[in-house]
């Protein structure tokens, strides 16, 4: 029996350089990047992989694979930061577990932290120290949308890779059947961008009540956010991200990722898809519009400094800004 749940698309790349880890496999693993479901699908892969007996791990059809595809595999435990904050308990639970050795004979232990930013301080610090001197059987996997979003020393622990950002505008003009899920993302997507560049347009749209329900919603949120990972990674390519990147202010990157998470979870809590829209962009908005401001501002200091240098014949020695 094949379990469908261990096969991961669109992320062919990362699956082959998992496999490559298998030589030598970290101990403490982050992935980012990709969405929810398919960082915690990656995590049930790599366990399967580490633990899997067959030659091409994983097999997807042994007892071990099938046990941590169907969730009941007793040597992977996960904390869930879904469901809440992770605090300093369930971490300390952790504790004698590391100690012992794993029950499949010759295994290994995967101790998955899904989204692992719900993390405390208190919490993400007791697992450092976990880490620190914990048996080599034990392997832990952290999950989050970003690497910034934990603390630097969780990070700097551990093997950093970055999930293939699903495009639902790449999938739409290259005809792939993604489209059929979200329908109308790359329209919207572009309606966003026009408005966050001129304050016009977005809603016009959405006056006329069009039916956007809560799967489109949340491509185009998907879309925003992975936009804005380009910008603050520094590698804008196109549309919305190279606008972010434009705006080059850290602190509003900021604010604007956590109204992004807020409009997530405003979705999951049933908000109206069409409600949570409309206060994200003009959330978006004032954000992009004070930076502009603030760059404008500075321009035009610096205008002024030049004129007050020229008239002072000063040249080539700058007053700092
Ligand atoms: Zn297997």
């Amino acid at each position: 029996m094949i379990d469908d749940c261990l096969f991961i698309p669109r992320q062919e790349r990362l699956l082959d350089y998992l496999g490559r880890l298998l030589l030598q496999p970290p101990r403490v693993l982050l992935l980012e990047g990709g969405r929810t479901e398919e960082r915690a699908t990656i995590a049930k892969y790599w366990a399967a992989a580490l633990n899997c007996t067959a030659t091409q791990k994983p097999c997807r059809t042994c007892s071990v694979c099938r046990w941590i595809a169907q969730g009941e595999f007793t040597d992977m435990h996960y904390l869930d930061g879904r469901e809440g904050r992770i605090g300093i308990d369930a971490v300390r639970d952790l504790r004698p577990l590391l100690g012992q050795a794993p029950r499949q004979a010759g295994g290994r232990r995967i101790i998955v932290l899904g989204e692992a930013q719900e993390l405390t301080v208190e919490a993400a610090n007791a697992l450092l120290k976990s880490m620190e001197d914990m048996d080599a059987y034990n392997h832990f996997v952290l999950l989050a949308p970003q690497r910034e979003r934990l603390l630097p020393t969780l990070v700097s622990r551990s093997w950093v890779l970055t999930l293939g950002w699903f495009s639902s505008c790449r999938k739409a003009s290259s005809g792939d059947d993604e489209k059929e899920n979200v329908p109308g993302v790359a329209q919207w997507l572009a309606a966003l961008e026009d408005f966050l560049r001129t304050g016009k347009g977005w809603f016009a749209m959405t006056m006329a009540k069009p039916r956007i329900d809560k799967s489109l919603a949340a491509g185009l949120i998907h879309e925003c956010r992975s936009s804005l990972i380009a910008a603050m990674q520094h590698s804008p390519r196109e549309g919305l991200a190279t606008f972010f990147y434009g705006l080059g202010a850290p602190h509003a990157w900021r604010n604007m990722d956590l109204r992004l998470i807020q409009a997530e979870q405003a979705l999951v809590a049933q908000v109206s898809p069409l409600l949570v829209l409309d206060w994200l962009v003009m959330g978006l908005r004032q954000y992009s519009t004070s930076c502009n401001k603030e760059i404008l501002e500075k321009r035009q200091k610096t205008v002024e400094i030049d004129r007050v240098q020229q008239l002072a014949g000063i040249t080539g020695n700058k007053i700092p800004l």
